[in-house]
């Protein structure tokens, strides 16, 4: 099935000028990019995004992180896009992830990972709508 996704290159990509690199790993595993943006994040943004998190012990280390430099937002499509692009990104701690994915080529920590990507269709409809109008997306 056709799926959206909503992706986030993290700002350690952003600050070591890696975009491109990690789009043509999008594009090479068949995603398109559908909606994109470069944003600096708030505090306020970067807590209510990451909110189901709030209670974990790495929540501000990772709010301050999300808010350190610029992101860019995107939304993905695709077969099977969500699980397609958890599978790209790799595991959420690098020294875990698959060689070849994006976060064990990539990331430089468990926190500065390099990508976000949704992890269900629930959250990927939310995430979209927390970023992206319906006309912004153009497929
Ligand atoms: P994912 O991004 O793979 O969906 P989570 O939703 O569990 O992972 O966590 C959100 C983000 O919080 C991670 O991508 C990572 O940046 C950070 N994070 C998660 N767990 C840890 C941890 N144990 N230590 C440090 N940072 C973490
Ligand atoms: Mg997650």
């Amino acid at each position: 099935m056709v799926e959206r996704t909503l992706s986030i290159i993290k700002p350690d990509a952003t600050r070591r000028n890696i975009c491109g690199k990690i789009i043509a790993m999008f594009e090479t595993a068949g995603l398109r990019v559908v909606a994109q943006k470069r944003l600096h994040l708030s505090r306020s943004q970067a807590e209510q995004f990451y909110a189901v998190h709030k209670e974990r012990p790495f929540f501000g280390e990772l709010c301050d992180f999300m808010c350190s430099g610029p992101v860019v937002v995107q939304v993905l499509e695709g077969k099977d896009a969500i699980n397609l692009n958890r599978e790209i990104m790799g595991a959420t701690n690098p020294v875990e992830a698959k060689p070849g994915t994006i976060r064990k080529e990539l990331a430089v920590s468990f926190t500065e990972n390099s990508v976000h990507g949704s992890d269900g269709p629930d959250t990927a409809r939310e995430e979209i709508a927390f970023f992206f109008s319906g006309t912004e997306i153009v497929g």
